[in-house]
């Protein structure tokens, strides 16, 4: 049984991770300050006494014992990681930098949730590791860019100045039960859009593409990283290779829900990304990994899990 520190643990991708780690008869601590993680992810878990669930922020140093450092604390969907872009830096880094300190002293291994942002809005395409980004340092979303970014560098410098054992993945667009419905990320405003019978709202013409990942394939990819020898630290691109426009997104999902919604266009925020295409031969080379969940088989998942939502709790 190993001890297992997750921050970000009540988030979307924690919360399933926490989960799984916990069926595998592991020690699991969330760590969480709850800015868009929600208790309603973990409540189900807390009846485990090998689960514990700790209210703390990253930017703070935090001390415990334990094996294995999951770091995803931090707001993942642009209006969030936008909403307090300082703070959104620091969690990144401050964050980084504490739980790499906790690491380095009590000897974890520690794995990265980094993103597919660091590939900013990409002039290589499909993306692979190699690749080093187009980013806009200035922009509306460098605060999470960047801020990833020097995470990544501090991981780097962590390891090779403090010999601690690190792991770095790159998450593509990941989707599934247990996003915020109020996120704001499409697939969540899409599906919640359209069971609501409200306007879907597509930004720009909906020509920019995305490549969607069900969350349990992603928490294969982690579990698979961390298990990883000292040798391959990363980065390794996590995603799923399908490559759909936000268009066909919004048409499948008012068909798989038989919605009334129509399509109604709003203004592109300024640097979306135009494609997003992970190129996972790395993944499949050194985890042995690639995703087995379909788009419209997570789909149905997903839109499960908000039907269910939305129906027990009204003021959703
Ligand atoms: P999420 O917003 O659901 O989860 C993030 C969690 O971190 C939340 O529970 C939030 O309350 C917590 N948090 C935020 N700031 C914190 C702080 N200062 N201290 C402690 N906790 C804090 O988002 P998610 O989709 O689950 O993303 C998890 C991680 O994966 C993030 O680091 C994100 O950048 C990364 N990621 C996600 C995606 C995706 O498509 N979902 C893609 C790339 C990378
Ligand atoms: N998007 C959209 N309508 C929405 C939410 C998002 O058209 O209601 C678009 C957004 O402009 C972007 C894509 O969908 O081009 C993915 O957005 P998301 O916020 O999910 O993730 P990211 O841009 O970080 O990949």
């Amino acid at each position: 049984m190993k001890r297992i520190l997750v921050t970000g643990g009540a988030g979307f991708i924690g919360s399933h991770l926490c989960e799984r780690l916990l069926k595998e008869g592991n020690e699991v601590i969330s760590l969480d300050n709850y800015f868009t993680g929600q208790k309603r992810n973990i409540v189900p878990l807390m009846d485990n006494p090998y689960f514990e669930v700790v209210r703390h922020d990253v930017t703070s140093p935090f001390f415990v014992e334990v094996d294995e450092i999951y770091n995803l604390a931090c707001p993942a969907s642009p209006i969030h990681y936008q909403y307090n872009p300082i703070k959104t830096v620091k969690t990144s880094v401050m964050g980084a930098i504490n739980m790499l300190g906790l690491a380095k002293r009590v000897r974890a291994k520690i794995l990265q949730a980094s993103t597919s942002e660091v590939y900013g809005d990409p002039q290589v395409h499909p993306q692979t590791e190699s690749y080093w980004g187009h980013v806009n340092p200035i922009g509306t979303r460098s605060c999470y860019d960047e801020g990833k970014r020097v995470a990544e560098t501090l991981f780097m410098n962590y390891h090779l100045q403090n010999n601690v054992k690190i792991k770095i993945i790159r998450i593509f667009n990941t989707y599934g039960p247990n996003m915020h419905p109020h996120d704001g990320r499409v697939v969540s405003n899409f599906i919640v859009q359209a069971l609501k019978g409200e306007d879907i709202t597509v930004y720009g013409d909906g020509q920019q593409t995305r490549s969607f990942q069900y969350v349990d394939d992603l928490v294969e990819a982690m579990i698979r990283m961390m298990a990883t020898g000292d040798d391959f630290i990363g980065p390794v691109n996590t995603g799923n290779p399908g490559e759909f426009t936000i268009l066909e997104l919004a048409e499948k999902v008012i068909d798989m829900t038989g919605s009334k919604s129509k399509i109604v266009y709003k203004p592109l925020p300024s640097d979306d990304p135009m494609q997003r295409k992970p190129d996972i031969s790395l993944a499949k080379e050194k985890l042995n990994w690639e995703p087995k969940i379909p788009l419209e088989q997570g789909l149905v998942k997903t839109i499960e899990y908000f039907d269910q939502l939305l129906k027990s709790d009204s003021s959703l």
